[in-house]
């Protein structure tokens, strides 16, 4: 193996960058050339290609966001599109791809390996919900940018005896509400795995009012609808006042945590590892703190798990 390549794809995760700068470490250091494809499968398409040294992922491990931009390509998901990559591989003379990202792009990868490419995927998303792996590069940073966000409206809760909503990212995985809403000692985490009653929070809005709590907060995880929708739900059903927050697009920033940063350099170098062992179509994961990799094919229709005991647990600490 002498030329691989690296990119990053879908949505954005902090730690990008420190899971980029360990697959170019790592191959450098195995004596391997990498080069760096821009804005993800768009820029390899149009062949955005630029080799890699070890001074251009210096001073980037502590950054957010990711130094080779990212893209959502719909020509990718075409014929053409991927006839193009490969064709830009090969000019390259790129042998095997590292891909960062979801599962989008990691069916992006199965694509290129289904045309005799060899691609590792490396989970990077906020949204924890991967399966094959624990966790993902990105959530841990993001968890604690949520959970700060709930200290905060907490002082603000306390002071005016207010019920706060807080909104948060997540797609269809509850994984951000629940470690959040679990840290942050939410009274109530409404996520999309669980299908519970209405009446039920309600329950529990008006039971801790009862005993005398001076905040309630709600985390509500965005792939269970809408906070604001759901403020006005609680108001025409019990009169209770709430107050929103949704927190958007700060989730996905910032400097990553050492986790993330730590988690990221494990699967970066585990990914070249791979490739060197002329493995293809796995992704790499972590697993009771061992790293492990498993079939991409697996993954993408498999599903990611909730941990259901410690959504249990959430609920018996905020009675
Ligand atoms: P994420 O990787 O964060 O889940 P997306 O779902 O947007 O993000 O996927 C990122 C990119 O991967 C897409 O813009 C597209 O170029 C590529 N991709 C997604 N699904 C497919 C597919 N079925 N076939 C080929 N490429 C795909």
């Amino acid at each position: 193996l002498k030329k691989i390549g690296v990119l990053t794809s879908g949505g954005d995760a902090p730690g990008m960058n420190a899971a980029i700068r360990a697959v170019v470490r790592k191959a450098i250091y195995h004596n391997i050339e990498v080069y760096g494809i821009r804005y993800g499968y768009q820029g390899l398409m149009e062949g955005n290609i630029k080799k890699m040294d070890l001074g251009s992922v210096g001073d980037i491990i502590h950054r957010g966001g990711t130094i080779l931009a990212t893209a959502r390509s719909q020509e990718f998901k075409t014929e053409e599109g991927q006839q193009r990559a490969i064709e830009q591989l090969n000019k390259w003379g790129i042998e095997g791809l590292v891909v960062i990202g979801g599962d989008g792009s990691f069916r992006g990868a199965q694509k290129l390996t289904s045309r005799g490419f060899p691609c590792i995927g490396v989970p990077g998303t906020i949204d924890n919900d991967i399966p094959g792996t624990d966790f993902t590069i990105g959530f841990d940073t993001s968890l604690n940018t949520v959970l700060e966000a709930i200290d905060k409206v907490r002082d603000t809760a306390t002071s005016h005896e207010r019920t706060y909503i807080i909104e948060t990212m997540g797609r269809n995985a509850g994984d951000l509400a629940l470690w959040a809403g679990l840290a942050g000692g939410a009274e109530s985490i409404i996520i999309p795995e669980v299908d519970e009653e209405f009446s039920n929070i309600i329950h529990r809005l008006e039971r801790s009012r009862e005993r005398g709590k001076r905040h309630s907060i709600i985390v509500l995880a965005e792939g269970v609808g809408n906070a604001f929708e759901f403020s006005e739900r609680i108001k025409k059903e019990t009169g209770i006042e709430t107050r929103v927050t949704v927190l958007g697009y700060i989730q996905r920033g910032g400097s990553p945590t050492a986790q993330d940063r730590v988690l990221a350099s494990r699967l970066g170098a585990r990914a070249v590892e791979l490739l060197i062992e002329n493995k293809s179509d796995r992704m790499v994961g972590i697993r009771n703190n061992e790293i492990v990799d498993n079939d991409i094919d697996d993954i993408l229709s498999g599903k990611h798990h909730l941990n259901k005991g410690m959504y249990n647990l959430s609920k018996e600490l905020s009675i």
